[in-house]
């Protein structure tokens, strides 16, 4: 069963409450980048790829509160349904420094959104 969408998460920065009108999802682009070179090559066992170090995590936040490093911006009206998550999802999926990033993680904290 779908849970109903109750809000949006609030500031990682300052605590306070974001609306769909000042929320934004930001990440530093080059460290991700940065993370995926120091990245072994070829096929990782299961262990290797739980020993990778961590890139750098998507930041929920009012704009004014991001950091001037994450150049990479996602406004909140662009994924306030599950569908814009998922064509987000496609998009960075083109981008070679995402898997460094906790997307992952990132999207599951927006699956309540409406689903229309
Ligand atoms: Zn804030």
């Amino acid at each position: 069963m779908e849970e109903s969408f109750k809000g949006w998460p609030p500031c990682d920065i300052c605590g306070k409450p974001v609306d769909k009108e000042n929320g934004v999802l930001s990440v530093n682009p080059n460290e991700a980048e940065q993370a995926v070179l120091r990245a072994p090559r070829g096929v990782l066992s299961f262990e290797e790829m739980r020993a990778l170090p961590e890139g750098p995590k998507w930041l929920w936040s009012h704009a004014r509160c991001g950091s001037d490093a994450n150049v990479v911006w996602i406004e909140a009206e662009r994924f306030d349904s599950l569908g814009k998550m998922f064509d987000h999802t496609l998009h960075l999926s083109e981008k070679n420094w995402y898997q460094a990033t906790n997307w992952r993680e990132t999207a599951k904290r927006f699956y309540n959104v409406p689903s229309a």
